[in-house]
């Protein structure tokens, strides 16, 4: 953008359609509705349920079941083994996106069409547009945005299935939108081999630094790994910039062919600042130092990825973190409209334009306990949500889902004109469990959140955590792993046995009833903490991504069910201590 007064416009449009969205959002979800019966019932999966051929919204609610994935994998799986597409909807399938939801589930397949993408093509846009909005100036400038991709797949229908993010990085609406601003240049996003592409991206984003008016990543996990990256790799990274001569073992021709034409020259004076930067004894505000314009931090930082908080404030040295939307891979649900909210408090506007959604209510009971929802009550349309309410998502799209569960939980925290605001909750379903306690990820992120206060004084802080229930011995316990380093540098910090005895007791104690009682009564075994060094949830990472996972859509699992991931989390692991507590 140029101009002022034409940057004030777009401003002003962006702010107007979003206006229309959220005051017509009932008119809106009905019309999404009748378009997609309109084209898909027809098909062989949704006629079923409409036997008299009427296939309104009344029949739709009262007929067509809620599901998840495993009800219309059939259906998927006949499209990608060559059967028509047509048997779960009217369109053309382009191509599959891979959704995993969570990095260590199997990746789902969701059909994507032209006509889908071109309703998608503009997401990005409006969340980006409404906080540049909040930032002065910072429609100039570059975005050191660090995105990867994930090779794609053929099944054998020969339909192409990659990753949503792998799908619109090599879409000409990125090429020639979003693109143009980042440091990084095209050919080093795509580059397939991860770590080759992560070296190429910093150092275009450290060749630009005083450019950089904003840096971020797609969900916040990225980012704390790019930091270790850099605190491994910038001695080089320097050298690069010293002798303007790119390492040899960057051998992706894309990417030295993008970065000849950046590193053109020796720059000593710039390695010096970078080195001396980087030599500091603390990394407190390390990235407002390396990028001195950087003016907000843009990121998925809410659910699971909270956790990075702390360490991106840390890293950030005081520049806002901005939660930009809440999207998957299914449906593009919601954006922020409040960017200077803080982190835990950012709340998603819905757009009632990109899917039909239903809400199904999820009881929290007085200790914040999702009950299971298949047993209760009926969905509730998205502008017919209660303030307060618990529910979780459902989503009808052009592209053959029908009354989908996301297994998403989100709590309404208010309205813009008709469209409700959600704060994303938890995932549903992730839960630790020995016996009848069910421990969710929230619970667990608000215990751990409590716990790690003691902590913080002594100068060490959590970077991240996962957990398990593990039932090899009798009776059974829950063990959480805490990746743990010292505030200035990675070091790792002296443990002291009392006050981490004292963190296993306080997580116990932020518990609920049900798991109080269980472990008073012998049922469950004093909670376990193993303390891992700094870098072992970054061999998660690579474990996660070496399975299919993306580095891009990485979504740190709360709770472990893999074997090898708990392994690969033992290896690091530097002490370990347990709840002494025995009454409640
Ligand atoms: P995927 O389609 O594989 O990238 O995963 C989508 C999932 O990521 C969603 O269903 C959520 O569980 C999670 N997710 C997406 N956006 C957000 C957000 N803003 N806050 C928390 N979790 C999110």
């Amino acid at each position: 953008m140029d101009g002022g007064t034409d940057t004030k416009e777009i401003y002003e449009n962006v702010m107007n359609i979003l206006e229309d969205l959220t005051s017509n959002a009932h008119k809106l979800q009905e019309q999404v509705l009748e378009e997609i019966l309109k084209s898909n019932a027809g098909t062989e999966y949704l006629s079923r349920f409409f036997p008299n051929g009427q296939a309104d919204k009344q029949s739709f609610k009262t007929n067509v079941p809620i599901i998840t994935y495993e009800d219309i994998k059939p259906y998927i799986d006949r499209i990608a083994n060559g059967d028509t597409p047509s048997i779960l909807l009217a369109y053309r399938i382009t191509q599959f996106i891979q959704s995993s939801g969570t990095s260590g589930g199997q990746p789902k397949l969701i059909p994507m069409t032209v006509e889908s993408f071109e309703k998608r093509m503009y997401e990005p846009l409006l969340p980006d547009l409404v906080i540049k909005r909040c930032f002065n100036g910072s429609d100039e400038g570059k975005s050191l945005y660090l995105y990867f991709i994930k090779p794609e797949m053929e099944t054998p229908s020969g339909l192409v299935a990659s990753l949503y993010t792998t799908f619109y990085f090599k879409t000409k609406s990125f090429k020639t939108g979003l693109a143009k601003f980042c440091t990084s240049p095209i050919e080093t996003i795509l580059c397939s081999d991860n770590k080759q592409s992560m070296f190429c991206q910093l150092l275009t984003g450290l060749l630009q630094r005083d450019e950089v008016v904003r840096m971020g990543s797609s969900f916040a996990s990225v980012l704390p790994r790019s930091i270790k990256f850099l605190d491994d790799y910038w001695k080089e990274l320097c050298s690069n910039i010293r002798t303007g001569y790119l390492s040899d073992w960057i051998t992706d021709a894309g990417c030295r062919n993008a970065m000849s034409l950046i590193l053109t020259r020796p720059n000593p004076e710039m390695a010096d600042l970078i080195q001396q930067i980087c030599e500091d004894k603390s990394w407190e505000g390390i990235i407002k130092k390396l990028w001195p314009k950087i003016k907000y931090i843009t990121s998925i930082c809410t659910g699971s990825m909270s956790q990075y908080i702390p360490l991106l404030e840390f890293y950030g040295g005081g520049i806002p973190l901005v939660s930009p939307n809440y999207s998957s891979s299914e449906a593009c649900f919601g954006i922020n409209l409040k960017p200077l909210s803080k982190p835990f408090d950012v709340s998603y506007t819905f757009l009632p334009n990109t899917a039909y959604f239903e809400f199904l209510p999820v009881n929290k009971d007085g200790g914040g306990k999702a009950r299971d929802t298949r047993t209760i009550d009926k969905p509730v349309d998205l502008v017919n949500v209660k303030l307060g309410q618990y529910y979780e998502v459902v989503v009808t799209t052009l592209t053959g889902l029908y009354r989908y569960r996301i297994g998403d939980v989100l709590k309404v925290t208010g309205f813009y004109n008709k469209s409700p605001q959600f704060q994303f909750v938890e995932r549903q379903n992730v839960v630790l469990s020995i016996d009848l306690d069910k421990t969710t990820e929230e619970d667990l992120s608000k215990a751990i959140m409590k716990a790690k206060i003691v902590l913080e004084p002594l100068g060490i802080m959590l970077t991240t955590y996962s957990s398990y229930a593990d039932t090899s011995l009798m009776p059974g316990r829950y063990v959480l792993f805490w990746e743990l380093k010292m505030k200035g540098r990675n070091d790792l910090p002296k443990l002291d046995a009392e006050i981490m005895e004292q963190c296993c007791c306080i997580v116990e104690e932020s518990f609920d009833f049900t798991y109080k009682s269980l472990r008073k009564g012998g049922i469950i075994s004093g909670l376990e903490l193993r303390v891992v060094k700094h870098g072992t949830f970054d061999q998660l990472m690579d474990y996660y991504v070496s399975k299919g996972a993306s580095i891009t859509q990485y979504k740190p699992p709360s709770c472990l069910k893999s074997k090898e991931a708990v392994k690969i989390l033992n290896s690091g692991m530097v002490g370990k201590f347990f709840s002494s507590k025995t009454m409640f």
